[in-house]
């Protein structure tokens, strides 16, 4: 109720008998206490209406804030596919390019998209058809270029990107094309850019032992310019890591680093990442999060400073990025698991800077926890410590000038 509408029911004719007999005075008096009701629940009001809309400020201050301080955060990726890059716009550039009859309009795309089946081979058969576009030294050049460029946008300075050589030279194409493009690609956007960008050569699981023999042959000439090896692809379940021992054997002896994907809510997951931290010896682990059930491992990843790429992608289908609570359980128990996009143009979570937004606002994360798990990726990069130091220090820098406890980032 409104002061007005108190005026309103104070007509003279809606006023009792006797306050027209005691005279003005007492009319006066009659009147004030009839509205100070009025008055202390309008004040009452006006004054939650306030805060209501303070509230609603800060709270929009804070979100824009949040949103803000992330994507001005210097960031690292560590779990990034190549294939998985590729925008509509570029796919249908290549295959228009290629004269190829398939994606000839990005709507086509996005329909691909949309009309995948749930899970990870639903989700492959999108990819796979994405992927194949790519034929030309010319088409891998511009994959890896355009991708650093939105690295750029992101924030990101310095990213290991994963690439599928057998996906390729299988269909054909030969591996010195493929990896000229991508390497030429990738020098080019750091000297536009300022990203650096090192390589991760991945087994695709599916394929048969002697074919990722085979790839570390083709690779064998470029080996300085390759950092690790990793596995994907898929299913995992009946390809575990065991299968590939010889290879990430003989690929320890080379001096790469070893990685490879567990990925979530498959079968044996839990025993797959034993196998790769008994047998293979991998240095870190993608994906992984399914340790989180195993009480065991989650104490022997923390003992070891074991460093798990999670990826809490999101589908439109889903309400919020996957894998929040496994996160936070391994994060809580002192595991290092760091935020990394996978498949930007494949995910709505996309590149990392929206996928950190939608995984803050679905956490509720603060900006210290939200700083801790970059500090985790930078801490897992793959160089020596002087050169991890100086990534670290631009995160740390960028963390203190924004008044965050570094004490609380690396607790
Ligand atoms: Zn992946």
């Amino acid at each position: 109720m409104s002061l007005a509408s108190v005026g309103t029911n104070c007509s003279a004719s809606a006023l009792p008998s006797d306050v027209l007999t005691t005279g003005i005075y007492g009319m006066k008096s009659r009147l004030r206490k009839a509205a100070t009701p009025y008055i202390a629940v309008s004040f009452a009001l006006f004054f939650f209406l306030a805060e209501c809309l303070a509230q609603n400020v800060r709270a929009h201050d804070s979100v824009e804030g949040m949103r803000t301080f992330l994507a001005g955060m210097p960031k690292a990726e560590l779990h990034l596919h190549l294939e998985g890059t590729l925008s509509a716009e570029t796919i249908v550039e290549i295959t228009n390019r290629n004269g190829i009859d398939y994606f000839t309009t990005a709507a086509e795309v996005e329909q691909s998209l949309a009309d995948r089946p749930p899970g990870l081979m639903g989700f492959l058969e999108h990819h796979f058809k994405s992927q194949n576009v790519m034929q030309t030294r010319q088409d891998f050049y511009d994959a890896t270029y355009n991708l650093i460029e939105k690295l750029h946008e992101n924030n990101v300075i310095y990213a290991d990107l994963f690439f599928d050589p057998q996906a390729h030279t299988s269909r054909g194409i030969p591996f010195d094309e493929m990896f000229k493009g991508i390497d030429d690609g990738r020098r080019d956007a750091r000297a536009k850019f300022g990203v650096t960008v090192n390589l991760i050569m991945c087994i695709n699981r599916e394929r048969s032992v002697a074919s990722a023999f085979e790839m570390l042959d083709q690779a064998h000439a470029v080996r300085d310019k390759i950092i690790g090896l990793g596995m994907d692809s898929g299913p995992e379940y009946g390809n575990p890591p065991v299968k590939f021992r010889d290879v990430y054997a003989r690929a320890r002896e080379e001096g790469y680093f070893l990685t490879g994907h567990h990925d979530v809510d498959v079968r044996d997951s839990v025993k797959h990442i034993w196998q790769s931290l008994d047998i293979i010896g991998m240095d870190r682990i993608d994906h992984g999060l399914n340790a989180s059930d195993d009480p065991k491992l989650v104490a022997e990843l923390a003992r070891r400073g074991m460093c798990l790429t999670g990826s809490p992608v999101k589908r439109a289908s889903d309400p919020e990025p996957q894998d929040i609570d496994r996160i936070r359980a391994l994060d809580d128990a002192g595991v290092c698991v760091s935020l990394n996009s996978d498949d930007p143009a494949e995910f709505e979570t996309g590149y990392l800077t929206n996928m950190l937004v939608l995984f803050q606002q679905a956490s509720e994360y603060t900006k210290s926890d939200m700083t801790r798990l970059m500090f985790n990726a930078f801490d897992a990069l793959w160089l020596l410590q002087d050169e991890k130091d100086e990534y670290v220090d631009v995160l740390k820098e960028y963390a203190v000038n924004n008044d965050i406890d570094w004490n609380e980032v690396t607790r």
